[in-house]
């Protein structure tokens, strides 16, 4: 089970006022998988999601989800997105009407529909007797976990949340990445969107550089930790910093005790 993209391309407008926003990307993401997408502001990152559940048509290229080219109905079941602002994803009158929504679309009434409420509330950590509140009465952390729980509540095989944690505390960011673990655990495959490459880093099991439209890094973080420059060895920073104070340092007997004995006499 996987979504799969190839060879995607995508420009807003047509014609001569086109602007070209994706060209030629391909990419798998599998059930259970974590994978972060990330770029600068304006690479293309959201325009890119809204084709994983069929908002957004490819011009060219294609987007299966589990095998399957063409529903557009099927991919949105599927793939649940969360967006960056989680208050223009809320707009009934309470908070179970909003979660209630889109089992709804999908079909599902009585009973069945109040399991999948109860569900989504339960699996983002709120209690139920946030239920009847107007979304609209909530802080900016209880909005976002009822968004979530309104996409969770459809029971999306793949969920994409796009810059998830942008105005979370470090507790609410801890609290989210435990839910995403849970899900992933069941098998759920997670995207995480971020124009901050160490939003990410430490929680995905494979990333997705996008630079300008195109893909500039695809693999393990450990991967794309060692394609970068490696970092100046702190030791030689060290010596670097004892050269400058005008400290003697002699690079074939060196050691970090001589090192910190020098300072100390200096
Ligand atoms: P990101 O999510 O990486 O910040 P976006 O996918 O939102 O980037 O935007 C990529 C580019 O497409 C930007 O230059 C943006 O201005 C442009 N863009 C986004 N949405 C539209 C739209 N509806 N119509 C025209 N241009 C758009």
């Amino acid at each position: 089970m996987s979504i799969d993209v190839k060879d995607l391309s995508f420009s807003y407008g047509k014609g001569k006022n086109a602007i070209s926003v994706l060209n030629n990307i391909s990419f798998s993401i599998a059930a259970g998988e974590s994978v972060g997408i990330v770029g600068k502001v304006g690479c293309g990152k959201t325009t890119l999601i809204k084709h994983l559940n069929g908002l957004l048509i490819p011009d060219s290229g294609s987007v299966a989800v589990d095998g399957d080219l063409s529903s557009k109905k099927g991919a949105c079941k599927k793939v649940g997105i969360l967006f960056q602002h989680p208050s223009r994803q809320l707009f009934c009158n309470t908070v179970l009407e909003d979660i209630a929504y889109g089992p709804k679309n999908f079909g599902i009434s009585g009973d069945e529909l109040d399991v999948c409420v109860r569900e989504g509330v339960r699996e983002v950590g709120l209690s139920d007797s946030i239920l009847e509140r107007s979304p609209f009465s909530l802080s900016g952390g209880e909005m976002r976990l009822v968004a979530l729980a309104g996409v969770l509540s459809s029971s999306p095989d793949y969920l994409v949340l796009d810059e998830p944690t942008s105005g979370l505390s470090k507790s609410g960011r801890s609290n989210l990445f435990r839910i995403l673990y849970s899900l992933k655990k069941s098998g759920v495959g997670v995207v995480l969107v971020s124009h901050q490459i160490e939003d990410v880093l430490d929680v995905v099991d494979r990333l997705i550089c996008l630079d300008n439209g195109e893909i500039a890094f695809q693999g393990t973080p450990s991967e794309y930790l060692s394609s970068m420059p490696s970092p100046i060895p702190q030791i030689t920073e060290l010596m670097r910093d004892l050269k400058r104070a005008g400290i003697d340092v002699r690079d074939d007997v060196f050691s970090v005790d001589d090192a910190f004995g020098e300072i100390h006499a200096a």
